[in-house]
């Protein structure tokens, strides 16, 4: 049965994509539609374990052939997967931004890109990284990077072709084969995906993707005996459940999940950068992990700071995320936007003041007023829990070692920003804070060889260059004897 759905002029191929090839949409479904105007887009596949069990198969068939090709055979294809996905770049830009509502002009201008870096940075990287040396007093170690076998990969909502990718690529440059399951509110450019991978060449079976909802599809795939990695990407108490399942078999599983990053603006800092920088977290109408939704601000430049902040939130225009100028488009779905104003509800009830925003846009629909709450107290439950949506707090602090306590103060870690014009300072507190990534005089810069990831309850591991191999390959350690052969010699000797 055809299930294609039309965004615009794109047609997207919207059931499981199993051996590089559509299956076509199953006798159950489930609804998307966009949250720029709440229109239905079409139906899509509701995958089961049944999907799954053929997927896993599929991959682990196509497993031997893919791992045999060499970072050098797979290295090619992957330069193409690389190369499809900006040569459609309109089409994944148009149909990223219909169905989870994020800027277009982003998508077009770095998000896409990114997803093809992502591609052709882990195909470089897998090349230059085979074999590794390391010698002993009594042998010599030969450090390999084998590929795990099959990699089962869950993908959220917020950023799915993106996130995607950023597993996608190493798993599959390590040599393993994937099945990924992307996020039933965003599902269907990971479909785009799968379609740009065949028409690449990515050999069938090498790239499976099985749509359906988490407790179903999601379950399934996390639960399944055959599967040799699992990298998550998604909320707590769903981290909490893929790790429950790979605990009971022992396999290696990489967790990204929720921050509630602090932003600290010491009295020495460029308060014009650190302003613009703030209103930046309004980006994808705050639907970002990594968002720095804490402000802390040195008590002593509170007042004129607070101004430079709000003219800088002006440019926050919210609105149709396809129209050029808008830079707020809408939440992601109806639950999501209820989260979000109960969050706030709560907070203002608490007796938290809104310096901005503080309720639904006039606009109605799924769009939601940046907003900023000041007057919280560090044990409020908009301090200390993740809200994911447009919604800032603000504190003060009177010396570094307060900002720091505040900083340190939820169980997250995932990641911090601090501007400080002073490098000693910088120094001194990015060592106390407890974050997988703290960014000074910057933000949201995220090069591929660095390790990315939570600390406390915001992950598990590290993703990134080195890192990623570590966990999606089987790191093996050869350790022979010094002039132990009678006929040749190891290499690397
Ligand atoms: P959110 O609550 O922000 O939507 P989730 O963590 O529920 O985030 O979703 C992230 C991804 O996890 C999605 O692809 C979703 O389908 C998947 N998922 C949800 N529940 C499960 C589950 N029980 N097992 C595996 N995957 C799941």
């Amino acid at each position: 049965m055809a299930s294609r759905i039309v965004i615009g002029d794109v047609e997207v191929e919207a059931g499981h994509w199993i051996a590089g090839e559509p299956l076509g949409r199953d006798s159950r479904t489930f609804e998307v539609f966009s949250p720029i105007d709440g229109k239905p887009l079409g139906e899509v596949s509701a995958g089961g374990a049944s999907d799954i069990d053929q997927a896993v198969a599929t991959a682990r068939a196509a497993f031997p052939s893919w791992a045999a090709l060499g970072p050098e055979g797979r290295g090619k294809i992957l330069d193409r997967l690389a190369q499809g996905i900006l040569d459609r770049k309109a089409e994944l830009s148009a149909v990223e931004t219909a169905d989870n509502g994020s800027l277009l002009l982003a998508n077009l201008k770095r998000v896409v890109d990114r997803a093809a870096h992502n591609i052709a940075f882990f195909s470089k990287f897998a090349r230059l990284l085979q074999e590794e040396p390391v010698r002993g007093a009594e042998v010599q170690n030969r450090v390999r990077y084998e590929p795990a076998g099959v990699a089962a990969l869950i993908t959220p909502w917020n950023s799915p072709l993106m996130l995607s990718t950023w597993k996608l690529g190493p798993a599959l440059a390590a040599g393993n084969t994937v099945v990924l399951k992307p996020p039933e509110w965003a599902p269907l450019s990971c479909s785009l995906l799968a379609e740009i991978a065949a028409a690449a060449g990515v050999p069938p079976g090498v790239l499976n993707v099985v749509q359906g909802v988490g407790t179903e599809a999601g379950q399934a795939l996390i639960e399944h005996p055959k599967v040799d990695r699992i990298s998550f990407t998604g909320s707590i108490a769903t981290g909490r459940i893929v790790a429950g399942a790979a605990a009971a078999k022992i396999t290696p599983v990489s967790l990204e999940l929720g921050g509630k990053s602090p932003f600290l603006v010491f009295a020495d800092a460029n308060l014009d950068e650190a302003a613009l920088t703030i209103a930046a977290q309004f980006h994808n109408a705050g639907q970002v992990c990594l968002a720095g939704t804490r402000v802390l601000v040195a008590a002593a430049i509170e007042a004129e700071f607070k101004q430079r902040v709000l003219k800088a939130a002006e440019a926050y225009v919210v609105g149709d995320p396809r129209q050029r100028g808008v830079r707020v488009g809408p939440l992601v779905h109806p639950r999501q936007f209820d989260r979000v104003a109960s969050f706030v509800r709560r907070a203002l009830d608490a007796g938290a003041v809104a310096l901005l925003g503080g309720g639904p846009h006039p606009l109605g629909g799924l769009y939601y007023r940046p907003t900023i709450l000041a007057n919280v107290k560090q044990d409020a439950e908009i301090v200390q829990n993740e809200v994911f949506g447009p919604v800032l707090t603000w504190q003060t602090f009177e010396s570094d070692g307060e900002a720091i306590d505040l900083a340190n103060g939820t169980a997250y870690g995932l990641a911090a920003v601090v501007y400080t014009g002073d490098a000693r300072r910088a120094e001194a507190v990015a060592a106390q804070l407890v974050a997988g990534t703290v960014w000074v005089n910057c933000f949201f810069v995220r090069d591929l060889d660095a390790p990315f990831g939570g600390s406390r309850i915001s992950g598990i591991g590290r993703e990134g260059g080195r890192w990623s191999f570590d966990f999606f390959c089987d790191v093996k350690n050869i350790a022979i004897k010094h002039d132990s052969f009678r006929v040749g010699r190891p290499s690397h000797g």
